[in-house]
């Protein structure tokens, strides 16, 4: 029998279960996406608390049973990130963040610098709601790009390797691609390249921001490298 699992995690999904329970989508540092049922924890007098709401970071103790899903049976609080639910637009902002986590990162297989990527998003949009910009969020599903091993090739042409006259982008390729091998690209202005190359290059907290359509250059430039690569399709983060 294997013991109680001691772990820290995120709150991705909090979704309301026969009468009294909740079902719990968790990512963790070492254990990836798991699942969990926390007993009674809509019940008045739950001695879950508030703990189990999204965004929350929290410290669990989960029992491990035959079938997949766990059974919660502790819960602290490490951080409530209580800061993000005063705005509409950092709780959006966190339902992105999540939702991509969800994902692109579906699976047990340990990933601990997607789950300190989230946390500091997270905070950042608890600590104050200017960090909802849309350069944040496109900036943070780069890093998810990177840390899943997909991040586009963005110093040469992904197709032959040309250095120079960069002016296209390609998710099929798998990255930016130069003049002659554009066939299947769509055109990556000057601005969009740079927010590409500043968003890896910076934390967080420094994401670039930029003009409208570059940005939606960048988020195309992302949403189709999830799509031929990880066979992920990613929530629009900006209206088209
Ligand atoms: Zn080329």
């Amino acid at each position: 029998m294997p013991g109680p699992l001691r772990t820290d995690g995120i709150v991705l999904r909090s979704i309301r279960y026969g009468e009294a329970d909740r079902i719990l989508h968790l990512y963790t540092p070492d254990h990836g996406r798991i699942s969990a049922i926390a007993k009674g924890a809509r019940r008045a007098r739950s001695r879950f608390g508030a703990r189990l709401e999204p965004f929350f970071g929290v410290s669990l103790v989960l029992h491990q049973g035959r079938s997949d899903l766990m059974t919660v049976t502790s819960v602290d609080t490490v951080s409530a990130n209580g800061g993000l639910r005063e705005h509409a637009a950092t709780l959006d902002a966190a339902a992105r963040a999540c939702d991509a986590v969800a994902r692109l990162f579906e699976t047990a297989d340990p990933h601990p610098e997607v789950f300190a990527l989230l946390a500091n998003e997270l905070a950042l949009l608890s600590a104050d709601p200017a960090n909802a910009h849309a350069g944040n969020g496109l900036a943070f599903r780069l890093k998810l790009l990177l840390a899943a091993g997909i991040v586009p090739q963005l110093a040469a042409c992904a197709v032959c390797g040309e250095g120079q006259h960069l002016s296209g982008f390609s998710g099929a390729a798998g990255g930016v691609v130069c003049g002659s091998c554009e066939a299947g690209a769509f055109m990556l202005d000057e601005e969009a390249y740079r927010f590409l190359v500043g968003a890896l290059g910076a934390s967080l907290a420094q994401a670039p921001d930029g003009g409208g359509r570059a940005l939606r250059q960048v988020e195309r430039a992302i949403s189709e490298t999830a799509e031929h690569h990880a066979h992920v399709r990613l929530r629009p983060l900006l209206a088209a």
